[in-house]
C-alpha cells in the first residue's frame, strides 16, 4: 500500500507515501539472529546478538543492513546449503539489533492509517451482510437476491443487491451501482463469519484485525492442519488460541483436518505435483469446508463470510483477486480479504507494533510459512524446511524417494533435489487395479463402458443422475433412469469373478450432456478414496463419503455440483487416470 525507503540511523525501515526518490521497489522483511546462524555468518566474521529484535533486512534474497546490501544467498536445495556471498567489505561486520522503539515511532501514524483502514473495510463488510439477514428474516417474502435475478431475467442485465443507508437495500443494474461507487452484495443470507487461520503471518494479522472489530461471538476460528504442518506453526496455533480466548472469551477455535493421512492420500492416488494439484483442495478446502457443515445446525453446507489473509503482492495471480470475492473456492463461501494491497513490511509492522507473537519458522528464514514439501516451494524453502524441520521433512522425503524408485529412477537423491519430483505427470510407481474402459462404438447410439475393480457402489452414486427403477435378472440389471425429461435405459452386468462391471446404456450418445454425466458417475465408482471433496460440493447434504458413498435419495436435488465441480468429476480418478496413462479406450482405437 505504501511504499518502503531505509531509515538507516536506527537500522530500520519506514513506510513513505512516495514512490520517488529512495522507495524501494520490493518491500523488505525483517531477518533475525537465528536466520544468520543457520546461514553460518556466526563462523564467517560477522558479530551479533541474540536477541528478540531483527537484526537486519532483507529483500529475497538480499541481505541488508542500514540500508546497505551486505550479503547474498544463492542456490541451495532440498539436500545441500546455498551459496553464502559477503559482500565486498563486508566481510567483517558487527551488527546492533534494529531499535524498535524508533520504528515504532516513525511507523506508527502510517500504520494507524492502514489498520484503519482495513478495519473500516471489516466493519462495514461485516455490516452489510448483518443488516441484510436480519431486515431478510424479519421479512421473510422479500429475497432480494431472488429480486435481483428476476429483474435480470426481464432486462437481460446483470442486478445487484447494495446497501443503502441505514438497514435499506435496494437492487439495480451492476453498470449502475459501479458507476455510484456501490459495493454489491452478494448473498443475503450469510450464516456464519469465520477466519481462516494458517500459522502464517498474514492470516495473523488478519485474525487480529477482525477480532477488533467483529463481536466475539459472531467469529469462529479455523486452522486448517493439512498434515503438512509445520511444528512451529501448530505451536503457534496453541498460542493464538490462548491468547485470543483470554481476550474474548466466546470466540470459538477449531481445528479442521481430513480424517485420512495425507501420505495414505500419497499411496492411494500419488503424490501431488504442479500437475497434479490435489493436496489443497483435499487437505485443506475439503476438511474445511466439512468442518463448517458439521458444526452448522443445518447439517448442509452455511452460507459463509470468510475472512482470509490474501495479499496482492504475493503471486501474479493473487494480484488479479477481489477483496471481496464470491465462488471463489466454493459457491457457498465469500472470501474477503482485507489486507490485500498490504506489503510484507506493512505485516512485519503491523506484528511488532501489536507485539504479536511470531512463527518461529519466519525467524530461521522462510519467507512464507506453508506447508513442510510442496511441489510449489522453492529450492530455498525446501532447504529451510528440510533443515529446520528434518524430522517431518523425513517421512515425505522418504515417500517420494520409494515412489522414484518404483519409477525405475537410478540417482534419486538427484532427481528430488532437482525438483523433478514436482513435475510429475506420468504414473510410474503407482498402482492400482482399478480401471475404466469405454468400449463404445462409433457405428453405435449405444454407450458402453467395462469398470474393473471399481472401488465404490454403482447404485448409489447413480442416484445423482435421476430416480431410477431396475429390475434383476441373475447378475445382470436392467433399468431405467429419468434424467431431467428423458427416461434412459441402462444394463449393468456383474462378473463378481473378475470384479468388473459392464455398464451399457441405449440410444444415448447423441445426449451429450447425459453421457458426460455418466462418465463422471463412473470415474467415481471406479477411483473413489473417500477425499471428501465433493462431498463438501452438495448443497443440502444428501451426500457422505465416509466410511462408503451414501446418498440420501430424500435430500438430493439432482443439482450434480458433485459431478461438475472437477474434470472428470473425482480428483482421484483425474490424478489415477492421467498418472497410469490409462486411456479412454475405443473398439476403433484398438
Ligand atoms: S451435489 Fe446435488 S446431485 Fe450431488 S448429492 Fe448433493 S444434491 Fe445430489
Ligand atoms: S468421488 Fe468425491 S470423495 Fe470420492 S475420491 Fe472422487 S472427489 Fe473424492
Amino acid at each position: 500500500m505504501f511504499k518502503v525507503i531505509w531509515d538507516p540511523a536506527y537500522n530500520g525501515v519506514r513506510l513513505t507515501m512516495s514512490s520517488k526518490g529512495d522507495a524501494l521497489n520490493v518491500s523488505p522483511r525483517p531477518v533475525f539472529w537465528e536466520e544468520l546462524d543457520l546461514l553460518g555468518l556466526n563462523k564467517r566474521g560477522w558479530i551479533y546478538p541474540h536477541v528478540e529484535e531483527p537484526l537486519m533486512w532483507a529483500c529475497d534474497r538480499r541481505y541488508f543492513y542500514k540500508g546497505q546490501f551486505v550479503l547474498e544467498v544463492k542456490g541451495g536445495n532440498v539436500f545441500d546449503a546455498p551459496e553464502v556471498i559477503q559482500q565486498e567489505g563486508y566481510e567483517i561486520l558487527t551488527l546492533q539489533p534494529v531499535d524498535m522503539e524508533r520504528l515504532r515511532s516513525r511507523n506508527e501514524d502510517t500504520m494507524f492509517i492502514i489498520e484503519h483502514e482495513a478495519m473500516d473495510f471489516i466493519n462495514q463488510t461485516y455490516r452489510r451482510y448483518k443488516n441484510i439477514r436480519e431486515v431478510s428474516q424479519k421479512n421473510p417474502d422479500l429475497d432480494f437476491q431472488q429480486l435481483a435475478s428476476s429483474l435480470e431475467k426481464k432486462t437481460k442485465e446483470e442486478h445487484v443487491v447494495i446497501k443503502e443507508d441505514c438497514d435499506s437495500f435496494d437492487v439495480m443494474p451492476l453498470s449502475k451501482a459501479e458507476e455510484q461507487g456501490k459495493a454489491p452484495i452478494y448473498n443475503s443470507n450469510i450464516e456464519m463469519y469465520i477466519i481462516s487461520f494458517s500459522g502464517g503471518k498474514d492470516s495473523q494479522v488478519t485474525l487480529d484485525l477482525v477480532t477488533r472489530v467483529i463481536p466475539s461471538d459472531d467469529l469462529k476460528v479455523i486452522y486448517s492442519n493439512t498434515g503438512y504442518e509445520l511444528p512451529s506453526s501448530l505451536e503457534l496455533y496453541k498460542q493464538v488460541e490462548a491468547i485470543y480466548k483470554e481476550q474474548y472469551p466466546t470466540i470459538e477455535f477449531y481445528v479442521a483436518k481430513n480424517h485420512e493421512e495425507v501420505l495414505n492420500f500419497w499411496d492411494m492416488i500419488g503424490s501431488p505435483s504442479n500437475v497434479h494439484r490435489w493436496c489443497c483442495g483435499v487437505m485443506k478446502t475439503a476438511p474445511l469446508y466439512k468442518l463448517l457443515k458439521d458444526i452448522s445446525s443445518l447439517k448442509r453446507q452455511p452460507h459463509v463470510l470468510s475472512f482470509i489473509g490474501t495479499r496482492a503482492e504475493e503471486s501474479l495471480r493473487r494480484s488479479t483477486y477481489q477483496k471481496v470475492a464470491k465462488d471463489a473456492k466454493h459457491t457457498n463461501v465469500i472470501n474477503v480479504s482485507p489486507i490485500l494491497e498490504w506489503n510484507v513490511t506493512e505485516v512485519w509492522l503491523y506484528l511488532f507494533l501489536n507485539n504479536l507473537p511470531i512463527n518461529i519458522a519466519y525467524r530461521k528464514g522462510l519467507g512464507r510459512v506453508g506447508c513442510i514439501v510442496c511441489p510449489f516451494g522453492s529450492d530455498w524453502n525446501d532447504y529451510l524446511c528440510n533443515r529446520i524441520f528434518p524430522e517431518t521433512a523425513e517421512p515425505f522425503l522418504n515417500k517420494i524417494r520409494e515412489i522414484v524408485r518404483k519409477g525405475g529412477v537410478k540417482d534419486i537423491d538427484n532427481y528430488i533435489k532437482t525438483g523433478n519430483w514436482k513435475i510429475r505427470a506420468g504414473g510410474k510407481g503407482f498402482e492400482t487395479n482399478s480401471k475404466i474402459s469405454i468400449i463404445s462404438t462409433p457405428q453405435s447410439p449405444d454407450f458402453k463402458a467395462l469398470l474393473t475393480y471399481p472401488k465404490e457402489n454403482i447404485f448409489e452414486w447413480l442416484k445423482v443422475l435421476g430416480t431410477s427403477s431396475w429390475k434383476q435378472t441373475d447378475n445382470v440389471y436392467e433399468g431405467q433412469i429419468k434424467y431431467n425429461s428423458d427416461i434412459i435405459e441402462l444394463k449393468l452386468t456383474f462378473d463378481e469373478l473378475n470384479n468388473t462391471i459392464l455398464v451399457e446404456s441405449f440410444n444415448v450418445l447423441q445426449n451429450s450432456l447425459f453421457v458426460s454425466h455418466l462418465r463422471r458417475v463412473l470415474n467415481k465408482v471406479t477411483y473413489c478414496v473417500h477425499c471428501e471433496l465433493c462431498e463438501v460440493e452438495c448443497p443440502t447434504g444428501a451426500l457422505n463419503v465416509v466410511p462408503i458413498v451414501k446418498i440420501d435419495s430424500n435430500k438430493c436435488v439432482k443439482c450434480r455440483r458433485c459431478l461438475d465441480f472437477k474434470d472428470d468429476g473425482c480428483i482421484s480418478a483425474n490424478s489415477l487416470k492421467q498418472a497410469e496413462g490409462i486411456k479412454m479406450t475405443s473398439q476403433k482405437d484398438k
